[in-house]
């Protein structure tokens, strides 16, 4: 029985007014959710995180950046540090997801960098691993999940160590903002897979613990049969995620 409380984390990407920021967040603090048996997660642009860290304020409700740099400061135009997303209000943020890697020529180098500086700075990564739809075919996934995992998290490897609360999301390129999702049975073996390579590599507590989310075209009639899987737990949601009811109603996969 897995003892993994879901986690329903939404990426809004670079979407939404600040008027439309505050519309959802209080759509979804208004919504009747229960925290015992699912976290919730919003991951908002970086000019809206002040507004959702005032309006959720005591709700629960976790905050994380899309993406930070791995220094502490300095002459890095365009870039956020991570105590700048700890002094934003947040406690997570999202490393590699695949759009940063495939628009912004992101590596799973500078992933471990970033995962290195997140973990320092006490804030917990997000990484973001999946092929795509050309390695797929040619049946390179778990070779591609393997290297981005080992890459990714190579620092961690090295010491034996990572933080329990460290979060994995298996997220194949090719179901992102695409309508295709991976099937149950296809998600559940990549992640099975991903548990194997954690539990190898930092031991069965720390394996068992961490929880590994699905990420493409979530909808709250694919989440019921995604999160039944034993080792899915729980998911990152871009576009269902930026509308109060299909994103509630993601969070309450519990009634249905
Ligand atoms: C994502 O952005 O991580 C994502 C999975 O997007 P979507 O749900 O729109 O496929």
């Amino acid at each position: 029985m897995r003892n993994r409380k879901p986690l329903m984390a939404a990426n809004w990407k670079m979407n939404l007014s600040l008027d439309e920021a505050r519309d959802l967040l209080n759509g979804i603090k208004s919504a009747t959710i229960d925290f015992n048996r699912v976290d919730v997660l919003v991951a908002p642009p970086f000019t809206t995180l002040r507004l959702a860290h005032e309006l959720l304020a005591g709700t629960g409700i976790l905050i994380a950046g899309q993406n930070m740099h791995w220094e502490s400061g300095g002459a890095f135009t365009g870039e956020i540090s991570p105590l700048m997303l700890k002094e934003a209000g947040c406690g997570h943020v999202i490393l590699g997801h695949s759009e940063r890697r495939t628009l912004f020529f992101e590596t799973s180098e500078t992933v471990n960098q970033k995962v290195d500086a997140a973990i320092e700075a006490g804030l917990i990564p997000i990484v973001c691993i999946g092929e795509t739809l050309k390695q797929r075919e040619d049946k390179k996934t778990f070779d591609i999940i393997k290297t981005q995992l080992d890459e990714s998290l190579e620092t961690s490897c090295k010491n034996g160590n990572l933080p329990q609360s460290v979060i994995i999301a298996y997220e194949p390129v090719w179901a992102i903002g695409t309508g295709k999702t991976a099937t149950p049975e296809m998600a559940q073996e990549v992640h099975r897979f991903i548990r194997r390579w954690l539990i190898e590599n930092f031991g069965p507590n720390t394996g068992e613990t961490i929880r590994i989310l699905y990420g493409g075209s979530v909808k709250p009639d694919n989440i019921k049969e995604l999160i039944s899987q034993p080792d899915i737990d729980g998911a990152l949601i871009g576009g269902a995620s930026l509308k109060t009811d299909s994103f509630v109603s993601i969070i309450r996969f519990y009634d249905s």
